[in-house]
């Protein structure tokens, strides 16, 4: 029996089994591990795909991470704010197409024009869908009061990547005023006012390890992430990390396969929580976002923003469907993901079981909020994990 077989063979992997996983690099072994993922997953959470009607709604942001291509400093952006009509038009297609859910996400600011702009959104997408839409915000750090007075308008979900749940990784990747601890401590508030936290990482960063990876597991379990948006890193030639773009060719398909087994290492890891086929996956491959639904995924977020604006917000090169509308969008997502046997949940949230199960079990217990913050309380460099043991491999 080889080493996957035995992992397979266990009810859920033990956490010193995640880094095996990830380096089961073999194809005849990526393929078996794909497929026990995605059996889990059609018996947990259904053959079901959940979409998320996604709004790139500003590309002004005020942070500057190395690798992403609306970063502060990237003069060569033309920057723009969807005005809110615009927005609120394409909120109310998504609900009249049976979309259970939207996205508002944009690069970070904190100042109060844009706090407001946010609530006035989010108020206003509720008042139009009878409450029927959940809004999810993938806004960025912000503080205690900004989080609550959003969850107080409507927003019920809140996606914040940790990007890597290695602080000394995250220091290479940023500038050194962006701290790890900050976005790991608003994942803690957010999750204690009661949002359906939402976090991921990127996958294949250059210096990147499996074992690194298997932390980011570990990572989500830990601070009670219920909805994972993960995705390959893919370079951006206007950014301080254009280097990596010199060996991206070659790797692209290693890049994918890594990122497929990272889902599929999730959901036999998570089993009951939502994972995003991100849309970068789809930059690697024409059909990587359904190759990721095969993968232990079980939502998409199309892309709702009117193409007049997305070229502007490139985080990576060769984002794909620059020039498709909503409809066209909608319509070729149906046919690939038919073409799988899955069907869409139209009209549906498609709430995390994870979040469900644990609100149901808090409100037995006589709890009031499903948000408790988690029970350990880190302090210094890293999480306070069990730290996964058996392979140190850099990846690229
Ligand atoms: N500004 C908010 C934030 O950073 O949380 C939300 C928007 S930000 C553009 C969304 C995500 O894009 C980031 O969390 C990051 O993981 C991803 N991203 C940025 N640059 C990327 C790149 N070059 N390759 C892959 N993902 C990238
Ligand atoms: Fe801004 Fe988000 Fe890009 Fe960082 S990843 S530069 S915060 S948009």
């Amino acid at each position: 029996m080889t080493r996957l077989d035995e992992i397979l063979a266990k009810a859920r992997p033990d956490p010193d089994d995640l880094a095996a996983l990830l380096g089961a690099d073999a194809r005849a072994e990526q393929c078996r591990l794909q497929a026990a993922a995605y059996a889990v997953k059609v018996r947990t959470v259904g053959a079901v795909v959940y979409f998320r009607g996604l709004f790139e709604l500003s590309n002004l942001c005020s942070k500057d991470c190395l690798y992403c291509g609306i970063r502060r400093s990237n003069r060569k952006v033309d920057r723009y704010l969807i005005p809110i009509d615009e927005i609120l038009a394409g909120a109310r297609w998504a609900y009249e197409q049976g979309y259970g859910s939207v996205v508002l996400q944009s690069g970070e600011r904190s100042d109060p024009v844009f706090v407001d702009l946010i609530t006035e959104l989010v108020t206003k997408i509720r008042a139009l869908s009878q409450g029927q839409l959940a809004i999810t915000l993938s806004v960025g750090e912000q503080s205690e009061a900004t989080y609550r007075t959003w969850f107080q308008a409507g927003a019920e979900r809140y996606l914040l990547r940790i990007e890597t749940s290695d602080p000394a990784l995250y220091r290479r990747l940023h500038p050194a005023d962006h701290s790890w601890e900050r976005r790991r401590d608003c994942l803690r508030l957010l999750h204690g006012i009661g949002y359906q936290l939402g976090s991921g990482a990127m996958i294949g960063l250059p210096g990147q390890s499996v074992e690194q990876l298997a932390q980011d597991v570990l990572f989500f379990e830990q601070e009670k992430v219920v909805m994972i948006g993960m995705g390959p890193f893919i370079p951006h030639a206007d950014t301080p990390m254009r280097e990596s773009i010199r060996n991206f060719a070659w790797k692209r398909h290693a890049q994918l396969a890594l990122a497929l087994r990272m889902i599929a290492v999730t959901r036999l890891y998570l089993p009951d929580v939502n994972i995003a086929a991100a849309t970068a996956l789809q930059t690697l491959a024409p059909d990587g976002r359904e190759q990721g639904l095969m993968a232990g995924a079980n939502v998409i977020m199309p892309n709702l923003t009117d193409p007049k604006y997305r070229s502007a917000y490139q985080l990576y090169d060769g984002k794909p469907c620059l020039d498709e509308s909503a409809t066209q969008c909608r319509g070729c997502l149906q046919a690939r993901i038919a073409s799988l046997g899955e069907t869409i949940g139209f009209g549906q949230r498609g709430d995390s079981r994870r979040f469900v199960e644990r609100k149901k079990a808090a409100a037995t217990n006589g709890a009031t909020s499903a948000g408790q913050p988690p029970a350990d309380e880190n302090t210094g460099e890293g999480p306070a994990m069990r730290r996964v043991s058996g392979y140190n491999t850099k990846l690229f």
